[in-house]
């Protein structure tokens, strides 16, 4: 360390803050005076106690509001931190052989068809119980799921698809199939993930029949 005290680096004069200011306030006015903390007085200018940034940012992270925990996809990119723009992510899949390891395989991405059952964000084959005749909502149509998954199909990158709901499941191995037509068998395997409702197939029989000819279709 160089030889510099306290009274050497410290900023003056003294900018104390009143203590009722909320937390967007002193974030505005630590940054105007280009301070990082400040003694806090009340309001007959007593001293109370110091507030810095520390303080602001552990008492400022925000809850998600509820039309945001609404939207599946949001959340999860929200809560890893940050949302990546298409361009990054297309960065990341051209560059993937970078992360690539003996214990780990970069070439696959995960897609969720849907979210929660509350509010309607499962799809599923019957109705909702509720008589609201719903069937639920995903978050993509068939045929932008199916350009989706092709799309990654031709680049060699299997597709890991979330499907709590069996409309979901159902939409995923459709788009399996209409993926196998358009792009010929590329020899990627395709998933439905944390799977909650499946549909039965009409029997064994005929699943293993359409696999090998194009597809288990759940009905
Ligand atoms: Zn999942």
């Amino acid at each position: 360390m160089n030889n510099l005290i306290a009274a050497d680096v410290m900023t003056t004069p003294v900018l104390t803050v009143p203590d009722d200011w909320g937390m967007d306030q002193l974030a505005s006015y630590f940054v105007d005076k280009n301070i990082s903390g400040a003694p806090v007085t009340d309001a007959t200018g007593h001293l109370v106690g110091v507030v810095t940034m520390t303080d602001i940012v552990r008492h400022s992270s925000m809850p998600l509001s509820q039309d945001e925990a609404r939207d599946t996809h949001e959340y999860y990119l929200a809560s890893s931190g940050r949302l990546y723009t298409d361009e990054e992510m297309d960065a990341q899949i051209a560059d993937r052989a970078r992360y690539a390891s003996d214990m780990v395989e970069p070439n696959f991405v995960k897609i969720f068809l849907d979210g929660t059952p509350e509010g309607y964000q499962v799809p599923f084959v019957e109705p909702y119980s509720d008589g609201s005749g719903e069937h639920g909502l995903g978050k993509f149509s068939p045929a932008e799921l199916q350009d989706i998954v092709a799309d990654f199909d031709a680049q060699g990158i299997a597709t890991f698809m979330h499907a709590v709901g069996d409309g979901s499941a159902r939409m995923a191995l459709d788009a399996i199939e209409a993926v196998r037509e358009r792009n010929g068998d590329s020899g990627i395997r395709h998933r439905v993930a944390h799977l909650v409702l499946a549909a039965q197939p009409a029997s064994v029989d005929d699943c293993i029949v359409n696999t090998r000819r194009r597809g288990c279709r759940i009905r």
